[in-house]
């Protein structure tokens, strides 16, 4: 965040405060209505034509400039308007920010002149139902998140009348002559309320599996960041990466879908990176390769044995690879795993005796 001095502006009639875990695009909106514009205006009003919102995922990129407007106009301490960006994951969920491509656990919106055509944001119907004024939350932005862990539900990546994938900022965008705006909660493309939605329970392909997710999920939540979690996290997004990539000899959705008794594995009817997909393939894809992070060594090596991988698979086109995962990769090198040995906090610490005769 850049500390330079901005010239004195005054705080605006409606100085709403980002509400729990509100993403900065929905407290934006919000802003926008309750001084009764829509929020292209209001935009255009407070920022001239030369910044551009909308045409970019804002909550991704969270540009400075935009969150230190709020923060000073609404008098919200800056600190607390930028953890309404994505940004504030920077060093958390993925190791350095970057403005191209996948972001590892962003979900993409995929837009298109101002039009969101992906899964990339989700809703809990429960959630929305129970708010006084109906809003999205950062943590439905996130790939590794498929579950509401309130309702116990699963999430809705779009609206179940139209399809349509749920993007809030259209509800005003380009609908000259409205007088009202509708809540967040309405589908921009058919009005239906999102409120009035039925989100599944969630699917669980193995106790296990879904135990160990769950536990990340508590410990990510809980905003206990210790140092171990990101490496977790980017070893749990290998795992899943090595599920998503096309290669002829990478065999291993289709053996864990065969370990465990997936009939038609979602994963595995296109190719496409985690950040993506819909949340119902997600839901599997996570869980299966949870399956794995739960005895990674162990299960790994029987992949392996079993021809769903190779060695040479684990390593290539990563970057910055955990020592932990290197450790447990390199062990496979000659087929054998080592026993006993789950990837975890304390795994990632210690020195594992075969490495120096490995490699
Ligand atoms: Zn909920
Ligand atoms: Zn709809």
């Amino acid at each position: 965040m850049s500390k330079a001095a901005t010239p004195w502006l005054p705080l605006w009639p409606v100085r709403y405060k980002p509400l729990a875990d509100e993403l900065l695009s929905s407290w934006l909106i919000r802003l926008s209505h309750g001084m009764g514009l829509k929020v292209q205006t209001f935009c255009n009003l407070e920022f001239g034509n030369q910044r551009q919102v909308w045409n970019r995922d804002i909550d991704r990129f969270g540009p400075s400039w935009l969150i230190e407007r709020l923060s000073q106009r609404t008098g919200t301490p800056l600190e607390v308007a930028h953890r309404t960006s994505l940004r504030a994951y920077d060093g958390i969920l993925y190791r350095r920010f970057k403005s191209n491509g996948v972001l590892p656990w962003v979900l993409r919106l995929k837009m298109y002149h101002r039009t969101w055509l992906g899964h990339g944001l989700m809703f809990c119907p429960g959630c929305l139902a129970e708010d006084k004024e109906p809003y999205f939350r950062r943590r439905w932005r996130l790939a590794l998140n498929t579950v509401c862990s309130r309702h116990r539900c699963m999430l809705l990546d779009c609206c179940p009348v139209c399809q349509a994938g749920v993007g809030f900022t259209r509800t005003d965008l380009g609908q000259p002559g409205q007088e009202d705006f509708m809540g967040q909660n309405v589908c921009h493309a058919c009005g239906f309320d999102l409120r009035q939605a039925v989100a599944p329970p969630p699917g669980c392909l193995d106790e296990e599996a879904a135990a160990w997710l769950n536990q990340l999920w508590t410990e990510f939540e809980a905003g206990d960041f210790v140092p171990d979690l990101i490496e977790q996290l980017t070893v749990f997004h290998m795992i899943c990466s090595l599920l998503t990539r096309r290669n002829r000899a990478l065999h291993l959705a289709e053996y864990l879908g065969d370990r465990l008794g997936v009939e038609h594995p979602l994963t595995l009817q296109s190719w496409t990176p985690l950040e993506t997909r819909s949340v119902d393939e997600r839901h599997q894809l996570l869980q299966m390769a949870a399956w794995l992070m739960v005895d990674l060594p162990g299960r790994l090596g029987e992949a392996r044995r079993a021809h769903a991988i190779r060695f040479n698979h684990l390593l290539r086109d990563f970057d910055e690879v955990p020592e932990g995962y290197r450790r447990i990769a390199l062990s496979l090198q000659g087929g054998k795993a080592p026993a006993g040995e789950g990837f975890g906090a304390e795994h990632g610490r210690e020195e594992h005796q075969d490495h120096d005769r490995l490699t």
